[in-house]
């Protein structure tokens, strides 16, 4: 343990720093390698050995403490299922591919404060929560140079205008200002040049949808609704 959250399951269970994790559930956990590779490989070895023991909800861990081992079980917290990291990048770039939230640390840098991060995390995460990727690869849509056109850009479009769109309401519900949205791509869309090629709409629809989506919002609590889409995402359909 190289850190603890305050009070978070770890901590309540009496895991303590210094604390090592050997095994999860009566399985070794995997160990990382002697020679300090260049990779995430290990760690994501680690993380989802470790997924796995808790996808019941609890683990007992064996910890190493001192010269001792002791087993020590840990109730999970219920918890966003995607995983996020910041890629050392010089290029302004994010990823979602269903499991993993990935901004470069120049987009990272590139935006002043948190509700325009946070507009940024909703986006990608949007497309984790409506399974775009596997959306895409069910609909055989081609991610090399193909994916620049035809129906490949089509597809590929509908899935940002619909991640635009349920960013908003991810903002709102986590208490951010949706507007940041907006200004986080009004931000980005002078710097970003060709990155994005033909598979995202031009940044003027996209903004416009998004304008689109938080007047939605807005008649929603005149009328004292819930704030959720009234819309059903396509991969719903
Ligand atoms: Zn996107």
């Amino acid at each position: 343990m190289l850190a603890l959250v305050p009070d978070g399951p770890a901590a309540v269970a009496g895991l303590r720093h210094d604390d090592v994790v050997v095994a999860a559930d009566g399985a070794p956990l995997p160990r990382a390698p002697d020679s300090a590779a260049n990779s995430f490989a290990p760690a994501e070895r680690i993380i989802s050995a470790l997924e796995d023991a808790f996808s019941d909800g609890r683990a007992l861990l064996e910890i190493r403490r001192g010269g001792h081992v002791l087993p020590i079980e840990v109730s999970a917290a219920l918890g966003c299922a995607s995983r996020f990291q910041v890629a050392p990048s010089t290029r302004l770039n994010a990823l979602a591919d269903g499991r993993y939230v990935q901004l470069t640390s120049a987009l990272v840098a590139a935006v002043p404060d948190e509700a325009e991060l946070a507009g940024l995390i909703a986006h990608e995460m949007a497309h984790n929560i409506l399974s775009h990727r596997a959306r895409l690869n069910a609909a055989g849509i081609d991610r090399g140079l193909l994916q620049h056109f035809g129906r490949n850009a089509r597809l590929t479009r509908d899935t940002e205008r619909e991640a635009d769109r349920f960013a908003v309401y991810l903002l709102v519900r986590a208490g951010y200002d949706p507007a940041a949205l907006i200004r986080v791509w009004r931000r980005v869309a002078p710097r970003e040049g060709a990155m994005f090629g033909g598979t995202h709409p031009s940044w003027s629809e996209r903004i416009a949808i998004v304008r689109a989506e938080i007047a939605e919002v807005e008649r929603l609590r005149a009328e004292g609704q819930e704030i959720r889409p009234a819309w059903t995402p396509a991969v719903l359909d």
